[in-house]
């Protein structure tokens, strides 16, 4: 069987480095916001290329932490509108559910998959506060034209990095293209940790010590409380984890990248509709997404041909029990794509034998 991804294999790859980097930890007798953290902070943030990097205990505290802060700041309060695409994971959606804001849906652009721009400022009201672009498979939405509407109507950009660690948009990275970014390091995403994780980053130094107070029980120093705050903190072996992998993130990013342009290249069924990349440098290749009307028969292909897919997302937001108010309306666009998508195995250690098996067996599909 040809895995959709090889997590064993992957950090397999890194295991003496690990093994050191844990070793470090458990011998420093500092589990909890020690020198790991704060020096991945750091590297991260250099990553990236903000001035603040906070690691997090996960991908969606890191969106909530941010929209909490505004809260905390005066610039958003309680029934505040925040625009985001209506085909993403939950976890965007649930960041603004969870601080009583409102979550306000737009359709994605029907090639790109991305939030479609053009869409966006018919759905600002005086409510509006945000605008929470998610960088979907991997490629950076179009944030010249989101940060443009953004100004003019004086909204915060959120971006949701979840799956886009290293990806450009023009001169900068994701993570550098908005007010601030969260970041997961769920173990599968392009830089993953060995366990939960995830991080903030941003120029905004007032926003970077509130979030740092908010996950830390709303508290700068012991036993002060700024604020209500909550406990997400990025533990010490995650932090040191991440710290070895993120060495490799630009690699890892060049590995998938080869995988992403032979398939574009040597895949050819006219059955189905491959990924459009508007540059090599904004796509770090997450998922590699194709589309089919009748995605689950060649998924079952696939399958009886010894190669596992998975579909991201079967079920879109507005569909889902937990957002039941949503249910009678209409996203026809995201409503399609959850229905065609299907997407292929990619990682950064896949030989090059496996990746010419699965576009020799898609081909031959009929
Ligand atoms: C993975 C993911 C998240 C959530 O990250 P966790 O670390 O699992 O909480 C948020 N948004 C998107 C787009 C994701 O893919």
């Amino acid at each position: 069987m040809i895995p959709f991804l090889d997590l064993k294999g992957i950090n397999t790859h890194y295991r003496t480095e690990l093994i050191e980097a844990c070793t470090r930890v458990i011998d420093s007798g500092w589990y909890i916001q020690g020198n790991e953290c704060k020096e991945f902070e750091k590297e991260f943030a250099q990553y990236c290329g903000t001035k603040y990097a906070i690691g997090v205990a996960n991908g969606l505290d890191a969106l909530i932490l941010i929209l909490r802060a505004y809260k905390e700041l005066g610039v958003m309060k309680d029934g505040d509108e925040v625009i985001v695409p209506s085909n993403t994971y939950i976890a965007s959606i649930l960041a603004i559910s969870q601080n009583n804001l409102v979550p306000v849906l737009v359709e994605p652009d029907n090639n790109t998959y991305l939030i479609d721009s053009t869409k966006i400022e018919e759905k600002i009201t005086s409510k509006t506060k945000a605008i929470l672009p998610v960088h979907l498979y991997g490629q950076t939405c179009e944030m010249d034209k989101i940060n443009e509407i953004a100004k003019k109507y004086n909204l915060k950009v959120i971006e949701d990095s979840a799956q886009s660690h290293g990806a450009y948009f023009k001169d900068k990275r994701s993570g550098n293209l908005g007010d601030a970014s969260g970041f997961s390091f769920y173990p599968g995403k392009n830089l993953g940790a060995l366990g939960d994780g995830g991080a903030v980053t941003t120029n905004d130094e007032e926003l970077a010590n509130a979030i740092k107070a908010l996950g830390n029980y709303g508290s700068h120093k012991k036993y002060e409380n700024l604020y209500k705050g909550i406990n997400s903190r990025l533990d010490e072996i995650q932090a040191a984890m991440l710290r070895v992998k993120l060495k490799y993130l630009d690699n890892e990013v060049e590995k998938r990248r080869e995988i992403a342009n032979y398939y574009l290249q040597n895949i050819k069924n006219d059955k189905l509709i491959l990924p459009t990349v508007r540059e090599q440098n904004n796509h770090v290749w997450h998922l590699f997404v194709i589309r089919i009307t009748k995605r689950d028969k060649l998924q079952k292909y696939l399958l009886d041909n010894s190669i596992q897919t998975l579909i991201h997302y079967p079920i879109p937001p507005h569909k889902q029990n937990a957002y039941k108010e949503w249910n009678k309306e209409s996203y026809p666009i995201s409503g399609q794509i959850h229905n065609e998508v299907l997407s292929l195995p990619i990682f950064g250690i896949q030989s090059i034998g496996n990746t010419k098996n699965i576009v020799q067996v898609i081909n031959e599909y009929r």
